[in-house]
C-alpha cells in the first residue's frame, strides 16, 4: 500500500550549500507521510483473530492516518484517540478513512494513556506509533529504498526524531548494508528527547510544561524503549534545531520542490543545513527525509 517515493535531487539547495542534496519525498505517500509504512507492516502481520478484535491508536495525526488507511485496506475496525490540539486537516482525514475519532488530552502521552484504557475496556489491539519492532521495520523500508535509488552510498542521511521509530528502522537497515553512511538524528529543541537520552545513556522524560508543540509530529516527551535500544549504538550524532530554523527549512523545501512540508516534515532539512554550516561539509552526498 505504500509507494516507493522519489529521491529527488534539489539543485537550488545543493548549489547554495555546495553539496549534492537529495530529498526523500515521503509527503507523496497516499496519506502524505511515511507512517503508512510502519502501521501497515504491523497490521498486516497481526493474526486473523487479533484483526477481528479491531485496533486502536493514539496519535498526533500522521500515525492515525496510517492506521486508519491500513485498517480500511485490511478490513479492520479502527478507533483513533487524538489530542485536542490536533489540526482539523488531520482529524478530518482520519474520519474520511472510516475510523472512529476520540479527541482527548493536550499531548500525545495523555491521548496514549486514554487509548490504552479504551483498548482494555473493548479488547482492541493497541498499535503503537514507534515502540514496536514491526512498526520500526516498516519505517526502515525508507532506508532500503534510499540505498536502492542512489548509484553510490550517500555520505550522510538526516532523519527527524519524535519517538524514534523512524530513525531506528532507517539506521538498522542502513548500518547493516552501508556501514560507512552516517546517520544523523534531528530534533526540535523543544522536544529533544533522544539527545537527552544519549547524554544520560538512558531514556529520560521531558516535563510536559517544557514540551514544545510547534513541530507537532515529533513532539514526544520520551524516546521509545525499543527505538532507543536500537539507535543508541547506531546513530552517529543528534542535531537540535530551533523553530526559526524549521521555518527556514520549510521554505527551502518549497523553493526546490513546491511541496509545503509540515514542521516535523522539514525538520531533517533544518538539521542538514545546520550540520553543513557547523562542519563546513563540502562536496558530499547528503540525504534528508521530508517526512510529511
Ligand atoms: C512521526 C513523524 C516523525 C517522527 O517519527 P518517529 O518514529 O516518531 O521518530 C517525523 N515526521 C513526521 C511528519 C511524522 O509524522
Amino acid at each position: 500500500v505504500a509507494v516507493k517515493t522519489p529521491l529527488q535531487h534539489v539543485p537550488l539547495l545543493s548549489k547554495r550549500l555546495a553539496n549534492k542534496i537529495y530529498l526523500k519525498r515521503e509527503d507523496l505517500q497516499p496519506i502524505h507521510s511515511f507512517k503508512i509504512r510502519g502501521a501497515y507492516n504491523k497490521m498486516s502481520k497481526m493474526t486473523e483473530a487479533n484483526r477481528s478484535r479491531g485496533v486502536i491508536a493514539a496519535s498526533a495525526g500522521n500515525h492515525a492516518q496510517g492506521v486508519a488507511y491500513s485498517a480500511k485496506a485490511l478490513g479492520v475496525k479502527a478507533t483513533i484517540v487524538m489530542g485536542e490540539n490536533t489540526p482539523s486537516i488531520k482529524v478530518d482525514a482520519v474520519k474520511a478513512l472510516g475510523a472512529k475519532v476520540i479527541l482527548h488530552g493536550d499531548t500525545y502521552d495523555q491521548a496514549a494513556i486514554f487509548a490504552q484504557e479504551v483498548a482494555r475496556e473493548n479488547d482492541y489491539v493497541f498499535v503503537h506509533p514507534y515502540d514496536d519492532a514491526n512498526v520500526i521495520a516498516g519505517q526502515g523500508t525508507i532506508g532500503m529504498e534510499i540505498l536502492e535509488q542512489l548509484a553510490t552510498e550517500p555520505d550522510i542521511i538526516f532523519v527527524p526524531v519524535g519517538g524514534g521509530g523512524l530513525i531506528a528502522g532507517v539506521s538498522a537497515y542502513s548500518k547493516a548494508h552501508a556501514p560507512q553512511t552516517k546517520i544523523i538524528g534531528v530534533e526540535a529543541e523543544g522536544s529533544a528527547c533522544l539527545s537527552a537520552a544519549m547524554e544520560a545513556r538512558r531514556r529520560v522524560r521531558i516535563p510536559f510544561e517544557e514540551l514544545d508543540l510547534f513541530a507537532d509530529g515529533v513532539s514526544v516527551s520520551q524516546v521509545g524503549r525499543e527505538p532507543f535500544r536500537v539507535v543508541k549504538d547506531l546513530v552517529d550524532e543528534v542535531v537540535c534545531v530551533t523553530i526559526d530554523e524549521i521555518c527556514a527549512a520549510i521554505k527551502d523545501v518549497y523553493d526546490d520542490t513546491r511541496c509545503i512540508a509540515e514542521p516535523a516534515g522539514a525538520l531533517a532539512i533544518a538539521g542538514l543545513k545546520k550540520y553543513v554550516a557547523a562542519r563546513k561539509t563540502n562536496g558530499k552526498s547528503l540525504v534528508g527525509l521530508v517526512t510529511g
